[in-house]
């Protein structure tokens, strides 16, 4: 399936690689007593926590990631738990990400155990996507003792489709010809990025299969969905225009904003109309940035100069206001000890992605025309500030004390930049 010599626009060349139970195969080829038994990684063993990875040894077992691991042990009692170790992750992830600079400068990282490459033009030094794809599973297998699952297409939605339907040590290829063969009999909910409450949407409509969204009128869609529909009958007929963004690397991990009070407080609602204007601030950096983000971080200093900081993963990527003011709120409530006075208070949001990136889209529409709405409103708010100052629009609760959030000295971080 040499695809040398055809110039068609739709040619294969973006290859996703999903490393095979990441964390558990790190940890079996670092101790190779672990090889060959059912490893199962979390956050905690004796905690509350989740599995974060079970090797395909465990998975025989009906251990899976995200159970509790309670539920785990119990399907598992002589499985081998064993508390996560990032950092050590982390490091194998940077030296697999030079393995696939070799063969293309075109890598962007996804996740800790998985990378987009796009490839065209690499063919004269290295072959096609499938010779390059079968090559990098030859160097990870041989220079780290771990497998891969593969997929190979014309853009990034279909590679991400292809390299789920062979694992583990898969290798699937998708043409432009094969989506209504391979991807048009999936139900909707398996369409990479759609989510419960759009499969829901979209069943409500009389659609769950791939194919049915492929052949519904966009117009409909865009009616129920908004832009979004848009995308959602794009991905399904195998259409994805973003591109493998390399650039990844130099966007910022994280923005924030603090402030120092001009007097040390307990009020709780001085603390919390703080909260609320510093998280317009980082929400509105993050729309201008065409960024979103999943976790929001307090930072609180007291009096005596200790710091908390405290941090909540959210359910959706998001840019909004409320969204960055509730779950610091929430931190707020959960962490302060009330008769603490603070003299520092901040909130960051990292875990940040591109807006444009197709999945966070859907995350962030939500797949519901209320959704848009609220986004145009936010970029209209953002218009008139940009136009006629911070000052120029705030919340009710601002109002009344000016002077709260206003007084004190603010400070605008933008996180350490990631390296490669
Ligand atoms: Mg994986």
């Amino acid at each position: 399936m040499k695809g040398q010599g055809s110039c068609e626009r739709s040619e294969p060349t973006v290859i996703h690689i999903d490393m095979d139970a990441f964390f558990a195969a790190v940890e079996q080829q670092a101790h190779p007593e672990l090889r060959g038994k059912p490893v199962i990684v979390c956050g905690d063993p004796d905690g509350r926590a989740v599995v974060s990875t079970a090797s395909y040894e465990a998975r025989a077992f009906g251990v899976r990631s995200a159970m509790p691991v309670k539920e785990a042990k119990r399907l598992c009692p002589h499985g081998v738990f064993l508390s996560s170790r990032l950092s050590d992750y982390g490091a194998v992830s940077r030296r697999l990400l030079e393995v696939y600079r070799r063969y293309t400068p075109v890598v962007e990282p996804f996740s800790i155990d998985e990378a987009f490459l796009d490839v065209a033009g690499c063919e004269r030094l290295h072959g096609d996507a499938v010779a390059i794809a079968r090559k990098i599973k030859e160097d990870i297998l041989r220079g780290f003792g771990l497998t891969c699952s593969v997929g190979i297409a014309p853009n990034k939605f279909l590679a991400k489709m292809a390299s789920d339907m062979q694992k583990p040590d898969g290798l699937t290829v998708i043409r432009a010809d094969d989506v209504s063969r391979v991807i048009w009999p999936l139900p909707v909910g398996k369409l990479y990025g759609v989510g419960e409450r759009t499969a829901e949407a979209l069943a409500s409509m009389g659609i769950t299969t791939a194919g049915a969204l492929a052949k519904a009128p966009v117009d409909m869609l865009v009616a129920r969905f908004g832009v979004m529909g848009r995308v959602l009958h794009d991905v399904a007929n195998g259409i994805d225009d973003s591109a493998v963004d390399p650039a990844v690397w130099d966007r910022p991990k994280s923005l924030g904003r603090e402030i120092t009070l001009v007097e040390d407080s307990s009020d709780e609602d001085v603390l919390t109309r703080h909260l609320l204007s510093l998280s317009e601030q980082v929400a509105r950096r993050l729309r201008k940035h065409n960024l979103v983000a999943r976790t929001v971080t307090l930072r609180l200093r007291y009096s005596d100069f200790t710091t908390l900081t405290r941090s909540r993963t959210l359910d959706e990527f998001t840019c909004y206001d409320e969204d960055v003011y509730r779950a610091s709120a929430e931190l707020l409530r959960a962490n302060w000890t009330r008769s603490r006075k603070v003299r520092l208070i901040g909130v960051t949001a990292s875990g940040l992605a591109p807006s444009h990136d197709y999945t966070c889209q859907l995350a962030l529409f939500g797949g519901h025309a209320a959704q848009e709405r609220r986004r145009n409103l936010a970029s209209a708010l953002d218009k008139v500030r940009d136009r006629f100052g911070e000052g120029a629009i705030t919340r009710a609760s601002l109002i009344d004390t000016g002077e709260a959030a206003g007084g004190g000295c603010e400070r605008e971080g933008e996180g350490e930049r990631a390296r490669g």
